[in-house]
């Protein structure tokens, strides 16, 4: 489905490269406060939620668990922390079905929930984080599982390790013409997105903060404007942007913000910045606050294709087909489901899959939105990709390289600095389907570069293993050459006793034979 588009002007072109305005539906869930609704029996928590290595088990089949007790911990240093969301017991840990582009499964910790609500034991650090050092902080945030809730789902603590940053940019854009949940939480919560962003400010050190709101979300930006008025400290503005898509997106926000490029293959931390989404900023604040692990997530459930479009405050865990009936339900024309907005989301097979913590957006498409084609054109050539994209990429390039399956050709036109905003495709007259090309490339390269790489251990671990049995071979032969050395040495040793014992003997006789000679002589 494609969003409603506006002509754009040079003018407002100007803040970074590409890019395409669009118009905004975000209106359609934003009619009620943020709600939320009765638990369920079940919660399905995939121990991958986050980038980085996969979360380690804590707990088995049969074990009782507490209301935000860790289930696994972080199976590396890039990784993530993943808690109960509710009191219950552990039925299974197993494969099941997970929101994710592969379509994949993945392992899960199936709880069936005992509606008590325990939590378990929490100690909040409250304000004493401001006499806490930056270093126990991001163990706190480590702790509590919380990852990037913008979509990127990077683990927080990890991109916090650089301090004396100078400004911090609270990420308040969300460009996707659908989505409204950080929209709501800004109206709605913003005291507890300034108390994040203040604990964040403290850890890296910041100078300042800058809270950055699209244009076309009014009430968000009054009532940050009102909680930075309150606060009073001078730490806090607020910076209104022009609504440009992609302007979300982390590089792009920090050109419009400083005016300068994050370079190739480097993070913002070089430009003294360092972007968080203001929800990552929440989580925070509910962490020190109430030692509240990351278990829930404001998601915005939307489209014409559910009957009650709305902002819902749900646990990590909860099934998506439970969230749709609470927003009443599909509509009878109700068509795709889709993960994320229409510009950067992918589409759901089904809706027995659990809400994840990167879960920012359920939309549900109507038939009549229905506007691309069921088969793509060919490529005319027409460069409109190019003139949209953001990343200074050639879309049409790629395409090609990717159609081949290219990989090296894909590797030098820097694939993997696309972020799959789907301008080019949004822009594209044959109606390619352009970011599924990239996905589907990036995952090849990614699948080849994982067996390569496992080949290359199984390689190294052969040739380790034939060294040993080599070096033990040559050790052997080494003793055994020696043992026969040493008993040839012995043996001549023996020979050489003989030859001096014979000699001895000999000179003895020659001297008896002397002496008997000389008393012949006397007696004559
Ligand atoms: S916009 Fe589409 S048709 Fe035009 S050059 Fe790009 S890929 Fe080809
Ligand atoms: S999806 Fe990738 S190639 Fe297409 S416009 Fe966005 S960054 Fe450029």
């Amino acid at each position: 489905m494609k969003p409603t588009a506006t002509q754009l002007s040079e003018k407002e072109l100007s803040s970074f490269d590409g890019g395409i305005k669009l118009v905004a539906y975000k209106g359609i869930s934003t009619r009620e406060p943020i709600s939320t609704f009765a638990q369920t029996r079940q919660y399905i928590v995939p121990l991958q939620q986050h980038i980085g290595a996969i979360s380690q088990v804590l707990v088995a089949p049969g074990d009782k668990v507490l209301k935000g007790q860790m289930l696994a911990k972080p199976g590396d240093l890039v990784s993530a922390a993943i808690h109960s969301p509710v009191s219950g017991v552990v039925t299974d840990i197993t494969q099941h079905d997970i929101p994710h582009i592969s379509g994949l499964a993945d392992q899960c910790v199936i709880i069936e929930n005992d509606f008590n609500d325990e939590w378990v034991t929490r100690q909040p650090l409250g304000d004493q984080y401001n006499e806490t050092s930056s270093h126990e902080l991001r163990n706190v945030i480590r702790d509590a599982g919380i990852v990037g809730l913008g979509g990127a789902t990077y683990p927080t603590s990890v991109k916090q390790t650089e301090i004396n940053i100078k400004t911090l940019i609270l990420n308040g854009v969300e460009c996707e013409p659908y989505i409204s949940c950080d929209d709501a939480l800004m109206r709605e919560r913003a005291q507890e997105i300034l108390s994040g962003a203040d604990i964040i400010g403290h850890i890296i050190k910041a100078r300042e903060c800058i809270i950055a709101i699209e244009d076309n979300k009014p009430e968000a930006i009054k009532a940050m404007q009102e909680a930075i008025d309150h606060d009073g400290t001078g730490f806090f503005q607020v910076q209104i942007i022009p609504t440009i898509y992609p302007s979300g997106g982390e590089k792009q926000l920090i050109k419009i913000i400083t005016g300068e490029e994050v370079p190739k293959h480097r993070y913002p931390a070089e430009l003294n910045v360092l972007c968080h989404n203001i929800a990552t900023a929440y989580a925070i604040h509910r962490a020190i606050y109430f030692a509240e692990p990351l278990i829930s997530r404001i998601t915005t459930v939307t489209g014409h294709g559910v009957a009650q479009p709305q902002n819902i405050e749900v646990l990590i865990g909860t099934p998506i087909s439970h969230c749709i009936e609470r927003c009443g339900g599909y509509t009878d024309d109700s068509d795709e489901l889709i993960m994320g907005g229409p510009m950067m989301g992918f589409s759901l097979n089904s809706d027995n899959l659990p809400i994840v913590k990167a879960c920012n957006c359920l939309l549900v498409t109507a038939k009549t939105e229905h506007t691309s084609r069921d088969k793509h054109l060919p490529c005319i050539r027409c460069g409109k990709c190019v003139d949209v994209c953001p990343a200074r990429l050639l879309p049409q390039q790629l395409y090609w390289y990717a159609s081949s399956k290219n990989t090296d050709r894909l590797i030098e036109h820097n694939l993997f600095d696309c972020i799959e905003c789907g301008c080019c495709a949004y822009v594209c007259p044959s109606d390619i389907p352009l970011v599924q090309y990239y996905r589907s490339a990036k995952t090849t390269i990614w699948q080849h570069d994982r067996e390569r790489k496992f080949s290359d251990i199984s390689r190294l671990r052969h040739e380790a293993h034939q060294q040993r049995i080599d070096k033990q071979k040559f050790e052997r032969e080494e003793k055994l050459r020696k043992k026969r050395e040493m008993l040839k040495n012995k043996n001549n040793d023996k020979d050489n006793k003989k030859d001096v014992i014979a000699e001895a003997l000999a000179r003895a006789q020659a001297k008896k034979n002397d002496r008997l000679k000389d008393n012949d002589t006397e007696t004559d």
